[in-house]
């Protein structure tokens, strides 16, 4: 099954993954961020420990020569680098599997991405939901053993941020794979809407 532009015949909404409005979804959703932030952080620190053995030895930023603020200001910087390269990757996927240009745009502080004249189904819809993820996760990874302490710890810090932001995606993708596999799915930028046949 491939995305198309109208919703087939017999198709019908059943439900929606609204994050604008839905205000109990917004809170679950960055309140998993939050709880599962020492997971996330811990996860990448044994990782970037065991390919960067200087970071076990050396540590902080400040053994470094580097001050916490400067830490903080590089960290903020680059994490609206990443967020604009984690919507740039939901808009190539979006535009290779409808074939048309995605919308992308800025609301406030953030970034977002979105092909609401399309209904695309299920499995590349997953594809869509998970590959800033897979991208942004195996790019710094594989970037650890080749970088000073300092940036290592960075790009921890930046691994952990990056994936507390992607539990929407999470979400999105766990309700996917609970549903039905005739399922199209259509992403209006403030939520998605799931079509199925009545
Ligand atoms: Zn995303």
């Amino acid at each position: 099954m491939k995305a198309v532009s109208d919703l087939p015949q017999g198709y019908i909404e059943r439900e929606r993954i609204d994050f604008k409005h839905n205000r109990k979804l917004f809170w679950i959703l960055n309140s998993a961020a939050v709880l599962l932030l020492p997971c996330f952080g811990v996860s990448f620190l044994l990782i970037a420990v065991s390919l960067n053995p200087h970071l076990a030895s050396s540590g902080s930023f400040e053994s470094r020569g580097w001050s916490i603020v400067i830490g903080i200001v590089l960290l903020v910087l680059s994490c609206i680098v990443c967020m604009i390269v984690h919507e740039l990757i939901h808009s190539l996927c979006f535009w290779l599997f409808t074939g048309s240009r995605p919308h992308f745009g800025f609301k406030w502080l953030y970034a977002y991405a979105s092909a609401p004249n399309w209904y695309i189904p299920r499995g590349p819809f997953l594809f869509v939901g998970l590959a800033p993820f897979v991208c942004l996760t195996l790019l710094g990874i594989a970037l650890l053993p080749f970088v000073s302490a300092g940036i290592s710890l960075l790009l921890c810090c930046l691994l952990t941020a990056h994936t507390m932001g992607c539990v929407g995606d999470f979400y999105v993708v766990i309700r996917l794979l609970m549903a039905s596999s005739g399922l199209l799915i259509r992403d209006y930028g403030d939520g998605m809407a799931f079509y199925a046949h009545a």
